[in-house]
């Protein structure tokens, strides 16, 4: 899978990295000095990387916990979040990593300690009032885990701090580890979660509905706390009956009262990613349907967003309850439109982890704008995955 580890001089003694290095016996090693040097070159191919990334093992310096923008939460005040990699082993078509970086190669930080040194000292800061930290902006939480065994230390780390809560957002069934132990009572595993042929169609190897569904049964069967990610939500002519389907499959196979949050975003991009990705895959179907730009992102036009998510809202609340239902944008309460894309033009997707903002990896990419950046100014009440 890995034909090749660019490795930095800094962390390669590290015992975390030793494990991932060991994993790969067979596989070419290169020494670098920063991770930005091999994943920041501009003249890359991001497609060409997608079919045989390399790993990239670095260390991650400056700051590693970050707030999330105003508002962004499910139902906590204190919310951070946090990347131990960045890009996804998946390939979804409506991605923004695929318009955020140059590079597919993936990077792992191994200095996962140094991660929770900040995240204890953050939650610390307020011990009196529980904080949130939310994982699986940049990548995948569990996909990766058989060789990072990320979640084996992180939920130990978050089982020592009682006034903490972690979010580990996913679309994998990388879960044995997590059936191996008792549940963390303070960890949530959050699965994003299409209709099925909207799975299959555009989220390329990211496991089936079914599988996504048989593992959130799995770990709600075993005592797990879980939150349900409907986002982004997708159009299509049929997309009532493709969402109703959608929930029913959902909320018959799970404990609706147990579930610990839901929620339900529109797809859209900051709009550099959108042309990156036009430019990456100018024959794709979801790139080629009407869209707006509202401030600085590209969704769809607002009185198809509107409908879509007043459908499905309506839908999830047949199923749940108000206090488990966590909306990214109001949907009363829709951006201003300020240019209309024609319907010729492109549009591109994303899943809503791009809309929140919440991803600062400043160190991977000085001269692009950040999402942060890019989505203060969005009223956007509550991104996910
Ligand atoms: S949308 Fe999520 S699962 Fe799909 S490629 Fe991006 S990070 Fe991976």
């Amino acid at each position: 899978m890995i034909s090749t580890l660019y490795i930095e001089r800094d962390i390669e003694s590290h015992p975390r990295a030793q494990a991932i290095i060991a994993r790969f016996p067979k596989s070419r090693r290169i020494s670098i000095d920063r991770y930005g040097d091999v994943f920041n070159q501009t003249a890359q191919d991001f497609r060409q990387q997608k079919q045989q990334p390399a790993l990239i093992l670095a260390k991650k310096h400056g700051r590693r916990v970050l707030p999330t923008p105003p508002g962004y939460h499910i139902g906590g005040e204190r919310n951070f979040y946090f990347s131990h990699m960045l890009n996804c082993v998946y390939d979804c078509r409506y991605c923004f990593l695929q318009g955020m970086y140059r590079s597919g190669n993936y990077v792992v930080f191994a200095n996962f300690d140094d991660f929770f040194d900040d995240i204890k000292s953050t939650a610390n800061e307020k011990p009196e009032e529980p904080s949130w930290f939310f994982s699986g902006y940049d990548c995948d939480s569990l996909a990766l885990n058989p060789i990072t065994e990320f979640t084996d230390d992180v939920l130990d780390h978050f089982n020592t701090l009682p006034n903490a809560y972690l979010e580990l957002r996913t679309k994998s069934t990388q879960i044995r580890s997590l059936l191996k132990r008792e549940p963390v009572p303070n960890a949530v595993v959050a699965y994003s979660l299409s209709p099925e042929s909207v799975a299959a169609k555009h989220e390329h190897k990211a496991p089936t509905l079914k599988k996504r569904i048989q593992a959130l049964q799995d770990l709600q069967n075993a005592g797990w706390s879980v939150g349900l990610r409907f986002d982004p939500i997708l159009f299509s002519d049929n997309y009532q009956s493709l969402y109703t389907e959608l929930f029913e499959q959902t909320f018959n196979a799970l404990d609706a009262d147990a579930i610990h949050s839901v929620s339900l975003g529109p797809f859209r991009l900051p709009k550099p990613f959108y042309k990156r990705m036009i430019r990456l895959y100018p024959d794709s179907s979801l790139l080629a349907q009407p869209m707006q730009t509202k401030t600085a992102m590209v969704s769809y036009p607002s009185n198809i967003e509107q409908d879509l998510l007043g459908f499905c809202e309506t839908e999830l609340l047949k199923r749940i309850n108000k206090n488990q239902y966590f909306p990214c944008v109001s949907i009363s309460n829709p951006v201003n439109p300020v240019e209309e894309h024609k319907s010729t033009s492109k549009l591109a997707l994303t899943p809503v982890s791009a809309l929140a903002g919440t991803v600062d990896n400043s160190d991977a990419r000085k001269q692009e704008p950040t999402l942060h950046d890019l989505a203060l100014g969005q009223p956007s009440r509550e991104p996910s995955t």
